[in-house]
Parts: C-alpha cells; sequence; structure tokens
C-alpha cells in the first residue's frame, strides 16, 4: 500500500476504465492531477458531438423532473445541432419517455470497496415493485455489440454499487434481480439490456476490489504507459510520454473499430456525453 492515492479518494467507472486503459493515464489524470495538454482529436467533430450528447442528455434530466413537454421540445427545436431536436422526439416517442413506478434521475449513489468510496452517477433508477432497472442514455453513432458493453467497467460498477444501496445482496434478496439498460438515441429500437443477480454482483466486488487494491499498491514508477502505443493516439497526454504528436481526426475514429474496442476507451473520452 503506498500513499499515492487518499484515503477519501472515490473510485468511479470512469477512473477504473482509465486505469485498465492504461495505468500512466491513471496516475497523470488522478494521482498528479495534470489538466489535458493536447488536444484529443484534430478537428471539432468530436467535441461537437460531446456537447450535442450533454445537451440531450440535460433535456432528458429535465424531462424525468417533470418539465413540460413542449417547453423542453422548444429548447431542442432551437439547438445549434439539429440532431438534438432529433433525439429528443425520438425519446419522446419511445417507452423510455412514460416509465412508471419510482423514478431518480441523476442520482448519485455510493458504497465502500476495499475501503474506498466507490460510486455511480446513473442517468436514471427505476424501481418498479420488483423491477430495478439502471438506465443510461447515449448518442452513439456506431452501436456496440452486447459483448463489448458486458466487459465496461460501467456495466459491472453500477449494478454492484446499485444492489449494496438498496441491499439486494442481503438474505430474502437471493432473487432479486438488476436491468443495466442502454437506451441509443441513434438506434431506438436496439435498446440492449445486461440483467444481473447475487453471484453476478459478488463477481462484480471482487473483480472491482481487486483492482482498486492493486491501484492503491502501485507505486509512481509501477503506473506504468500502456505497451500499446496505438492507444496514445487517442489520448490527451501523448506529449507528457513521447508517444504519438498527431491528433487523429474524427473521422479516423469512426473508421477504426473503437467502438468494438470501447473496453479500451477511459470513458470520459469517448462517452458521447461527458
Ligand atoms: S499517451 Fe499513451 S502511455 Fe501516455 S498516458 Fe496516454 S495512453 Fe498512456
Amino acid at each position: 500500500m503506498t500513499d499515492l492515492i487518499s484515503p477519501d479518494f472515490t473510485f468511479s467507472q470512469s477512473n477504473l476504465q482509465t486505469f485498465d486503459y492504461c495505468r500512466r493515464r491513471f496516475y497523470l489524470r488522478y494521482v498528479k492531477k495534470l489538466i489535458w495538454p493536447a488536444q484529443l482529436v484534430s478537428d471539432q467533430q468530436y467535441i461537437q458531438d460531446r456537447e450535442a450528447g450533454v445537451r440531450f442528455h440535460r433535456l432528458v434530466h429535465q424531462h424525468f423532473l417533470g418539465f413540460e413537454a413542449s417547453l423542453l421540445r422548444k429548447i431542442a427545436d432551437g439547438d445549434p445541432d439539429i440532431r438534438v431536436a432529433t433525439w429528443f422526439e425520438t425519446f419522446l416517442a419511445s417507452p423510455m419517455a412514460t416509465l412508471q413506478g419510482k423514478l431518480e434521475p441523476e442520482a448519485l449513489f455510493t458504497t465502500k470497496i476495499a475501503g474506498h468510496p466507490l460510486s455511480a452517477k446513473v442517468d436514471l433508477l427505476q424501481i418498479d415493485g420488483e423491477n430495478i432497472s439502471i438506465y443510461d442514455w447515449k448518442t452513439s453513432r456506431h452501436l456496440p455489440k452486447l459483448s463489448t458493453l458486458q466487459k465496461q467497467t460501467q456495466s459491472k460498477v453500477y449494478p454492484l454499487v446499485i444492489s449494496r444501496a438498496l441491499n439486494l445482496g442481503q438474505p430474502g434478496y437471493e432473487t432479486a434481480r438488476l436491468r443495466m439498460i442502454y437506451w441509443e438515441a441513434n438506434f431506438p429500437g436496439q435498446t440492449i439490456e445486461i440483467p444481473s443477480y447475487q453471484n453476478d454482483w459478488k463477481k462484480y466486488q471482487l473483480e472491482i476490489a481487486a483492482s482498486i487494491e492493486l491501484i492503491l499498491s502501485l507505486r509512481r514508477e509501477e503506473f506504468v504507459a500502456t505497451p500499446d502505443e496505438k492507444k496514445c493516439a487517442w489520448c490527451e497526454y501523448r506529449s507528457y510520454c513521447q508517444r504519438e504528436k498527431i491528433a487523429v481526426d474524427s473521422k479516423d475514429i469512426e473508421m477504426t473499430d473503437l467502438l468494438e474496442g470501447l473496453t479500451k476507451i477511459p470513458a470520459e473520452a469517448f462517452d458521447s456525453w461527458g
């Protein structure tokens, strides 16, 4: 155990995924707390996608807070990116807009794993009788595969944190189930669902605790640079690592199998709404 990580450091799907991507990237961002020194991509497409995703996300949040649909439509229609209005209209026309039960949008939950806080801020938590679902809104350009999403840290951290917050691992809840539901605004008919049960949460807990304990055990020099230099092309810390000097173009991002390899990409870099 080193003292690089303070006892109150909160782990999340984002920083754990960053560690999986590259230990040095985790160190630079979360231990050294360095700001992004390099542009991620050489054109504005990535930034536009991210910002449009953020605004769509805000509209959906406001919808669940009870804002009038007509008012939100007006805001969406006035958005400089026409995709926002399309996504929002698609959302309103989908079953997602009329979910029943107790709905908690943008809810933050925290538990403790390996002596550290582990948090999950979910887009929407739905508790409808015995049906408990975690919804995640996406605006991806390509539909990720189920197998890709299953490997994502998010698909493990969120159910683990929620199951603990709701005491679903306790005796009497042996048959409890959580559904992680990814809804893509560009592919509204192709919702991806990942159910999980007590045995899964136990596995997630072991896996995530092992990751956290590994991070806590590393000395500064053990936060090594990824051996896969291809990853550096997408990383803002390139200049710190003497890796690739030229930012990739966002259209090259589309041409690669990045989405197939989402598990390799830190969420904060490629999640459509940041
Ligand atoms: S440039 Fe490469 S080695 Fe350096 S932090 Fe980023 S991914 Fe890791």
